[in-house]
């Protein structure tokens, strides 16, 4: 109960006087600078999803109910896919296909090397990527329509 009333305090104080009794904590630098290049970390093993507690991805992509038409353009642009591969995926290990909460981005192996795949159609809009890519070389733009989670 003593934390809601702080809670309420700070955010009645903030809005109306635009100051807050606690300070605002601050990060020192934006969140995409945070990343650090793969050698420079241990994978971490999850366990895979039981079903019961724990569910994988694209099942819970389906219950988000998000839903695209099939011929909007595409609402997520990489401007470079040549510093994707060179630095997203060769320094930093492809983070994208574990930030992104719907399985958007993989990286994919063929013929001539390793892809960049992207499945716009999964997207449920949190716009991580446009945020945490280490480049800033994604932008999510407002898709069509209102078929958000
Ligand atoms: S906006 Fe979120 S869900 Fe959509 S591609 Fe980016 S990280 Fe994935």
């Amino acid at each position: 109960a003593a934390g809601v009333a702080l809670g309420g305090l700070d955010m009645w104080l903030t809005e109306l006087f635009g100051w807050s009794p606690f300070g605002t904590m601050s990060h020192g630098k934006p969140d995409h600078e945070c990343l650090l290049p793969l050698e420079k970390v241990k994978p971490i093993r999850y366990e895979k999803p039981d079903g019961v507690l724990t569910f994988d991805k694209l099942s819970s992509v389906f219950l988000s109910n998000t839903n695209h038409e099939e011929d909007q353009p595409v609402h997520l642009q990489v401007r470079d896919m040549g510093l994707q591969k060179a630095s997203e995926h060769d320094v930093y290990g492809g983070p994208s296909q574990r930030y992104c909460p719907a399985g958007v981005y993989e990286w994919v192996e063929g013929e001539g090397g390793v892809r960049f795949q992207i499945n716009a159609q999964n997207c449920v809009h949190c716009k991580t990527c446009d945020i945490k890519d280490p480049n800033q070389n994604i932008t999510w733009t407002t898709p069509e329509g209102g078929g958000g989670p």
